[in-house]
């Protein structure tokens, strides 16, 4: 039977082997292994992609959140606004600061931070919105912008599964003041380790963060503030800029899978399809369709060589980290619902067509043998 596994993440690096080891080799042979010329150039090439003035590359997405926040000055007493429904280090990241994350509910089709619902949770202490585009999809920054205006917050982006998504003709990473990437190896564009970057057009934000990343110094040793150690390294950068190159195909050919599977899987019982959105706001990092059968889904497809995964089994609020924060179960209604119904596909730039229709196939099969 056909083997579909969750992410081929081998299969990309194969395709770019050759151009993989020449860049490896330019980065050994320059012996030059922390901010030097790769990172440099692959902060000036992801600048440029994402249309921002400023790339500043990190050790990872949560450091560039971190570090986003701590250059706004965000810190203990501030309140920071936060999807309930989110991979956990947004939420670490306010937390890291010694400000308080403060949960808002998505919109389940989009799976998105509710513009609407984030008035009700705005109070004299909430300095910021973090707003994530989750899955890929691009979260509505226009009402979000809106409604930060309005109240004098800043927002920003958690960018960390949208490499490449638009919203309004414009790429994620340039719709705030500042956002957070992520490259770690399973996201739309990896690299063979932890990764991050921060984006922005605000030329104090992004010399803030150059200073925070590297020890709070401009000047080696010579150090202005209490910083951290959270670098892009020159290898990992130069194999960046490799993939970079690729990201545009690979996020188109995800997005002609997600189409077949919207198209093939439409109507089934008790299934329900993620929205897509405008052309182009979707990047598809992931395929995410509720159910309330996804337990007995995902070992159909299990059974049948199909890999699934939960994104996530477990909303941050009623995780044993956050249970200082006493927040009830039961408070947060569509994130707990999300837990316990979403069920990632298989889906990434090197499935082939059989391997979709094995899955679009299993999945009508599960819902029709009911
Ligand atoms: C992956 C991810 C992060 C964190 O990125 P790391 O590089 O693993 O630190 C942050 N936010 C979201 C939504 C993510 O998916």
């Amino acid at each position: 039977m056909i083997k579909v596994p969750f992410l081929d993440l081998a299969a990309a690096q194969q395709e770019l082997k050759p151009q993989l080891i020449e860049a490896f080799d330019r980065a050994l042979d320059s012996g030059w292994f922390i901010m030097g010329a790769e990172c440099e150039r692959f902060e000036s090439e992801f600048a440029n992609y994402c249309g921002t003035k400023h790339c500043v590359g990190v050790g990872n997405g949560l450091e560039a959140l971190h570090l986003i926040l701590r250059a706004a000055g965000i810190g203990p007493g501030d309140e920071v606004i936060v999807p309930s429904n989110t991979y956990i280090a947004t939420w670490l990241a306010v937390s890291y600061t010694g400000a308080t994350p403060v949960a808002v509910e998505p919109n389940i089709s989009t799976f998105n931070i509710d513009p609407k619902k984030v008035e009700q949770k705005i109070t004299a202490n909430t300095r910021a919105v973090l707003a994530v585009h989750l899955y890929g999809r691009s979260a509505d920054m226009t009402a979000l912008a809106d409604t930060c205006r309005k109240h004098n917050l800043l927002l920003f982006e958690d960018a960390a599964q949208a490499h490449g998504s638009t919203f309004d003709g414009r790429r994620t990473g340039a719709l705030s003041l500042a956002a957070g990437f992520s490259f770690y190896p399973g996201k739309n564009l990896g690299a063979l380790g932890d990764a991050g970057a921060v984006t922005t057009n605000d030329d104090e934000l992004a010399d803030k963060v150059r200073v925070l990343r590297n020890y709070g110094s401009r000047k080696k040793y010579f150090n202005e503030l209490k910083g951290y150690n959270s670098r892009l390294d020159e290898v990992q950068a130069a194999l960046l800029s490799v993939k970079l190159s690729k990201i545009d195909e690979w996020n188109s050919r995800r997005s002609r899978i997600a189409d077949r599977y919207l198209d093939s899987l439409r109507g089934m019982p008790n299934l329900h399809l993620p929205d897509p959105g405008k052309p182009g706001e979707h990047t598809w990092h992931l395929f995410v369709v509720r159910s309330s059968n996804r337990t007995e889904l995902a070992k159909f497809l299990a059974d049948r060589n199909i890999g699934t995964l939960i994104h996530y089994p477990v909303p941050p609020h009623l995780s044993d980290a956050y249970a200082d924060l006493l927040i009830a179960k039961g408070s947060l209604p569509i994130a707990e619902e999300l837990a316990e119904t979403v069920l990632s596909l298989p889906i990434g730039p090197h499935m082939n067509d059989q391997q979709v229709d094995h899955v679009t196939e299993s999945v009508q099969l599960f819902f029709r043998g009911q």
